[in-house]
Formats: C-alpha cells, sequence, structure tokens
C-alpha cells in the first residue's frame, strides 16, 4: 500500500479523514475547489456545507445502516479530545421538545445523561408560554464551536506537515493524481467526480441565523443550554405538513438560530432544485422562514429572559445537507476507478461534523489494516503532545 494518499474536499470529512491518516503516518495531500478561508461570502456557496454547521453532536438528518457505530466512534473521541482542550470543543445541556407526544429517535439511547422532560421542573424547560403540555427529553451533548474548531483542525493539519493545494478536478483528472489510493470527500461534487448508484440525490436546505455577541445561555450550575423546539404543525410545518423545529446554540461569538430543514433535489447543473418555497421574511437580501425569529423569541423571552431584534447584527445563511437518499444516504465505500482505490466518504446530510471522526477511523482501518481501538490509542497519545493553545 502506497504511504501517498489525496484527499479530495477541504471541508470536516476531507480535513479530519487526511489529519487522521498524516497523525498516523501517511503523506497526505488536500485537493479542493475552495477551502472555508477561501470563502468570503457563505451565501455564494451553499453547495459547501462545511461553512454552516450549527455545530452539535448529534445524527440529526443522516441516513446510514451504520449510523450507531459511527457515531459512537465519533462521539467518544470527541469527548477524549475535549479533555485535551481541543480549541472549541465544549457540551451543553441539549433539549429536544416538543408541543405534542413523539417517538423517541434511537440516538437517544446513544447521548450521555439522558432524562425524559417529565422528570424535570417546569421552570427549566425551554417553553413559549405557561401551562403549555410539552414532552420530550434532555441529554449531555457535544457541540464544536465552528468558529473555533474547525479553523483549529486546519491549523493541526498543516502544522504536522499535510498541504492544501487549490484545484477544481474535473472527471477525467482522477486518473492522474499522483497517488494509487483516494479518498473522496468531495460533498455535492462526489456525484461530479464519479459514478454514484444512488437514484435520489436530495438536499435539504437549512437557514441560519447568527446573532453576534449573544451571551451564553446557562441553567443555574453554569452549563450551557441549548434547545430544539418543534411546535405543533399548524404552527410551522414544511412543505409535506411535519411538524418543523426551531433552534439555538449558544457559543463564543453569539447565537445559531434555526432553522429549516426544507426538502429538494440536485438539477443536472449540481443546484438545489426546490419543492416549495416557504419563506417569508428577508435579512439582507435572504429570505427564511418566520418562525426562526418568532418562535427563538418567545422561546428565549419567556425560559431565559432574553430577546433579540431583527436589526444589523443578525446575519443570515443558507446551506445545504447533503442526505442523498433516506434509506442508505451516507456512502461510505470503496470502488476502484481507473487503477486507483477509491474511498468514498460523503453524503453525511446534517451530521458531517457528527461522523467526522467515525467516518475517518473507518478509512483508516481499511487502509492501514489495524485494529481501530490500536490506532485510536496512537492518535490520542499524539494528541496528548499537541500544544493546543498554539492552534487557536
Ligand atoms: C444549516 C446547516 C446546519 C448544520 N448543522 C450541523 C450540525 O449541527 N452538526 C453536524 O454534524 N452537521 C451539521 N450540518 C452538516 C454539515 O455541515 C455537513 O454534513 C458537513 O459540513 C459536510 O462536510 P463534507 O466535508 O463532507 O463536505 P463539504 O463541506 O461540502 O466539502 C466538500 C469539499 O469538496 C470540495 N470539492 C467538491 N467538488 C470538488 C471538485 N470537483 N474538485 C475539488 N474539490 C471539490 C469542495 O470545494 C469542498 O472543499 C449542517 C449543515 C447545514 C447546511
Amino acid at each position: 500500500m502506497s504511504d501517498n494518499i489525496i484527499v479530495i474536499g477541504a471541508g470536516v470529512s476531507g480535513v479530519t479523514t487526511a489529519l487522521t491518516l498524516q497523525l498516523l503516518g501517511y503523506e497526505t495531500e488536500i485537493i479542493a475547489d475552495k477551502t472555508v478561508s477561501d470563502v468570503t461570502q457563505n451565501n455564494n456557496h451553499p453547495e459547501f456545507a462545511s461553512l454552516f454547521p450549527s455545530a452539535s453532536v448529534i445524527p440529526h438528518s443522516v441516513y446510514s445502516h451504520r449510523l450507531e457505530e459511527l457515531f459512537k466512534q465519533s462521539q467518544s473521541f470527541f469527548y477524549e479530545l475535549r479533555k485535551y482542550i481541543f480549541p472549541g470543543i465544549t457540551t451543553h445541556k441539549h433539549f429536544e421538545v416538543f408541543e405534542f407526544k413523539a417517538d423517541q429517535p434511537e440516538y437517544c439511547n446513544w447521548m450521555l445523561n439522558f432524562t425524559s422532560i417529565d422528570e424535570l421542573s417546569e421552570t427549566t424547560i425551554p417553553r413559549r408560554y405557561d401551562d403549555q403540555p410539552l414532552y420530550g427529553w434532555l441529554f449531555d451533548c457535544i457541540f464544536a464551536d465552528w468558529s473555533l474548531y474547525f479553523p483549529a483542525l486546519i491549523t493541526l493539519y498543516r502544522q504536522i506537515g499535510g498541504t492544501i493545494t487549490q484545484q477544481k478536478l474535473n472527471p477525467e483528472d482522477v486518473s492522474n493524481l499522483k497517488s494509487e489510493v483516494i479518498i473522496n470527500c468531495s460533498g455535492t461534487g462526489g456525484p461530479i467526480l464519479f459514478d454514484d448508484p444512488s437514484e435520489n440525490q436530495l438536499i435539504m436546505r437549512g437557514h441560519l441565523l447568527h446573532k453576534a455577541d449573544a451571551p451564553l445561555i446557562t441553567n443555574d450550575t453554569d452549563e450551557v443550554i441549548s434547545y430544539n423546539y418543534t411546535p405543533q404543525p399548524a404552527v410551522y410545518s414544511d412543505a409535506e405538513g411535519n411538524a418543523c423545529d426551531v433552534y439555538c446554540y449558544p457559543r463564543k461569538d453569539g447565537w445559531i438560530l434555526g432553522g429549516s430543514r426544507q426538502l429538494g433535489e440536485l438539477n443536472k447543473a449540481n443546484n438545489w432544485d426546490s419543492l416549495s418555497e416557504s419563506s417569508a421574511y428577508t435579512v439582507k437580501e435572504i429570505q427564511f422562514p418566520r418562525e426562526i425569529i418568532t418562535l427563538n423569541n418567545e422561546i428565549l423571552s419567556h425560559t431565559y429572559d432574553h430577546s433579540f431584534e431583527v436589526s444589523d447584527d443578525i446575519t443570515p445563511s443558507v446551506g445545504y445537507r447533503y442526505i442523498r437518499n433516506r434509506e442508505n444516504g451516507l456512502r461510505l465505500d470503496k470502488e476502484n476507478v481507473s487503477g486507483k482505490t477509491v474511498y468514498h466518504n460523503y453524503g453525511h446530510g446534517g451530521a458531517g461534523v457528527t461522523l467526522s471522526w467515525g467516518c475517518a477511523f473507518e478509512i483508516a482501518r481499511q487502509i492501514t489494516s489495524r485494529n481501530t481501538k490500536e490506532f485510536q490509542n496512537e492518535l490520542l497519545e499524539k494528541f496528548s503532545n499537541i500544544e493546543m493553545e498554539k492552534l487557536s
């Protein structure tokens, strides 16, 4: 097996995979059309998903037959990195609240300190008004403060000798790449560069508002609180009539307020074709659902005594969660293309950060033919020697 590996894509999947292999002794090069530092206007590049994550480590809006194993690998590695004080990694007390009885997703079993909200005092639960029946749960959740975490990951990759080359690849370029092993982390670029066996190419578009200079929201014991809150469908729903959630994630540089999950498809030009257009509010020329403002304001003011105005310190953005299909959308397989071994790592939907370490480890396990636990220990040993403050 060659020690030179080319990774296509400089989003969170590409950088995490390249970093893992570089730390394990391979010579890696990332080739990417764009990196986050190249982009000045996020809204001009909705297809580059790593410009947008909120970024909670919860497997929302992602479809994989291997979800549990990939998620647990990722989650436990994030907890280890937090012990080393890797920039941006924190934990939140995260609420998922509903105004109706909702089925508990399987991932609730994988979260630490899971508690049903029946067991909590009413005043601590995010709510819009008093005396409203609410359902849901609370758990500990890893949160990667994106403005700190992702730049630190890229800095570390470069510090240990990884290189990033700016180049937009075409399918015919693949056979000329100077490596026998290629890892395809090109997100929505995947089906353009390589044949994709999925019949569907679904995108779930998401709107976010960044409210600058907002305070951390904390509980009585100074733990940071975040929430997803789903009202009755009559209050906020998608084109198919399903209830939609809003959310708030406090981070160092303000609040990330969401959200929307609007289903569409990639058309032949690899752009999003809307299945519906329900936007109603416009700030800085970006339309977004009015409920992101109204519902979050109701919850924040009623529960936490905070509120916000639609003013200049709110920056809206809209990005694509590439879910591919709702059966097994995450593509994590390998094939032979023009005599090269290509590992695919794309289609992470709304959980690319969440699954980033799990997917990187799965590819590293195949490339190294080593036991995952064994090389994870080697990685942790290397992380323990990194001067974290130099990554910020
Ligand atoms: C609104 C929103 C909220 C989200 N919130 C969360 C969250 O809370 N938690 C979470 O885990 N995830 C979240 N996500 C999902 C997450 O952002 C994505 O799953 C993740 O960023 C995907 O990363 P990626 O590296 O696979 O792809 P991308 O970030 O899309 O990167 C693709 C890379 O490939 C390159 N590329 C593409 N084509 C070519 C080509 N032909 N030649 C060279 N380079 C190419 C691109 O330039 C880019 O560098 C959210 C997404 C959105 C939109």
